[in-house]
């Protein structure tokens, strides 16, 4: 199997590198390291499991090494919700453009499927929770999950119109070693400049899934079994959080037991922010797949692992 994985030296890409290179996989990352590291996947790269480009997918070069593959898993990504409300074109060119690239370069060079990595956040304020892959309509309300809905609209008419297969992941928060954002890396970052007070974005209220990184990958791998052209998968947890929670397992994580908790009010903890993300997984479920973890174990194997890290 020739594996292709654009955002492969990012965060939730290096994990998955991992797991594809155990399964004996030929794998080619292209990343731009706009975010990602070459050191995620250097082991790999030095023992030739893995091909490595370096290439903007909004620039041209890499299109030509797609030639023979049997699949592209599409992370490379803008991920920041934050950032999408102060400047929005680099998420609209890193999302929504580099996907089109993505998309026409597979046309050509015939790679017949793509996995592709988006977000709860294309439900925007759902009236229905937990949600389900179903909801409508989908009104995102922030502009990263606007470019990610749009995504998967050109997803599905190119599989439609070329003959391609997807798959379409809805993840929730997915947390863990190597994550470079988020509210756990945020968290940890405040405390170490300032290990007496914590700020919390929003009133500490909000409450969604986490998913622990190897669980989102394994949950991704699984869903493959399904066949349809576009085949559409919540992937989360069973369960939910609040940032105030989370916020106390960091502070308990770094033995930071008589911390003030300051809250930054208001339901969202920016503009664009979900303040109630609950996704149903029960589709995924249904086919037999469910996290061994919940949400508060994962937000706790997160920050032992990121905490090691630094
Ligand atoms: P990340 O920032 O760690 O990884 C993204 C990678 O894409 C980086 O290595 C970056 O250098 C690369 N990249 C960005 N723009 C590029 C471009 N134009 N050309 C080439 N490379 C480019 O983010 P992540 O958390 O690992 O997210 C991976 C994917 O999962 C993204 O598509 C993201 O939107 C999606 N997602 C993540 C989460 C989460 O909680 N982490 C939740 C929902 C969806």
């Amino acid at each position: 199997m020739f594996d292709v994985v654009t955002g492969g030296a990012g965060f939730i890409g290096s994990h998955l590198v991992d797991t594809l290179v155990a399964q004996g996989n030929e794998v080619l990352v292209i990343d731009s390291l706009y975010a990602g590291r070459r050191q995620t996947i250097a082991r790999h790269i030095d023992d030739y499991k893995v091909r490595f480009i370096q290439s903007d997918l909004l620039g041209d070069g890499w299109q030509e090494h797609l030639e023979g593959a049997d699949r592209i898993f599409h992370l490379a990504a803008d991920p920041d919700v934050r950032q999408s409300a102060i400047n929005p074109d680099p998420t609209l060119q890193n999302n929504i453009m580099a996907t089109y690239r993505v998309l026409e370069a597979m046309r050509l060079y015939a790679v017949p499927e793509l996995v592709f990595t988006s977000t709860s956040t294309v439900y925007g304020d759902a009236k229905i929770i937990p949600t389900p892959e179903d909801y409508a309509p989908m009104l995102p309300v922030s502009v990263y999950g606007a470019t990610k809905l749009a995504c998967e609209a050109l997803i599905s008419s190119y599989c439609h119109s070329f003959g391609m297969k997807s798959w379409i992941y809805r993840f929730a928060n997915i947390v863990g070693e190597r994550s470079g954002h988020g509210v756990i890396t945020d968290f940890i970052r405040k405390l170490k400049e300032n290990p007496a007070e914590l700020e919390i974005l929003g009133d500490g209220k909000q409450v969604k899934s986490y998913l622990e990184v190897h669980e989102c990958v394994a949950a991704m791998l699984f869903a493959l079994r399904s066949r349809d052209t576009v085949n559409i998968y919540n992937i989360g947890s069973e369960d939910w959080i609040d940032v105030r929670s989370i916020a106390e397992i960091v502070a308990e994580e770094m033995h930071l037991p008589n911390i003030k908790f300051r809250f930054t009010g208001g339901e969202r903890g920016w503009v664009g922010d979900v303040p109630r993300m609950q996704l149903s997984i029960d589709r995924i479920k249904s086919r037999r797949w469910k996290p061994e973890i919940g949400s508060q174990d994962s937000v706790r194997i997160a920050t032992r692992d990121l905490l090691k890290a630094l």
